[in-house]
């Protein structure tokens, strides 16, 4: 747990959040500024500033993480969808406490290149 991280708020149920799933590890909610009809943020309970981080940190959680992504992905999505797990500021990584992007449905704004 890190004070002040934004997504550790959220899984201590400090920041209210539009909340999805629940697991040991996870928790999943919907991203507060969709960047498509589907938009679901799926968060280690265990604060890491990023995916790399934390697959080195906890490989049992990192799958854990992965797995309930593919789900809530299936669920949401049938079937159809892109994963992203944005890694370092420069490709666009904001908050530093590891999460996967669900995305599905039609994109508001094309990924940039
Ligand atoms: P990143 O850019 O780090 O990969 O993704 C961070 C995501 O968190 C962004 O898509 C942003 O819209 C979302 N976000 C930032 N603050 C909040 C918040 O307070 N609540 C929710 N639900 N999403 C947030
Ligand atoms: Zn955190």
């Amino acid at each position: 747990m890190s004070s002040d991280c934004l997504f550790c708020s959220i899984v201590r149920g400090e920041i209210p959040a539009d909340v999805v799933s629940q697991t040991e590890h996870t928790i999943a909610f919907r991203d507060i500024n969709p960047q498509a009809d589907v938009h679901v943020l799926v968060v280690p309970r265990l604060h890491e500033p990023d995916i790399a981080s934390l697959a080195a940190a906890d490989p049992d959680v990192t799958i854990a993480l992965i797995a309930e992504t593919l789900r809530i992905a299936q669920a949401e999505s049938g079937g159809q969808y892109r994963l992203v797990f944005n890694t370092g500021e420069a490709a666009g990584q904001t908050v530093f406490h590891a999460h996967g992007h669900v995305l599905g449905g039609h994109l508001h704004s094309p990924l940039p290149s």
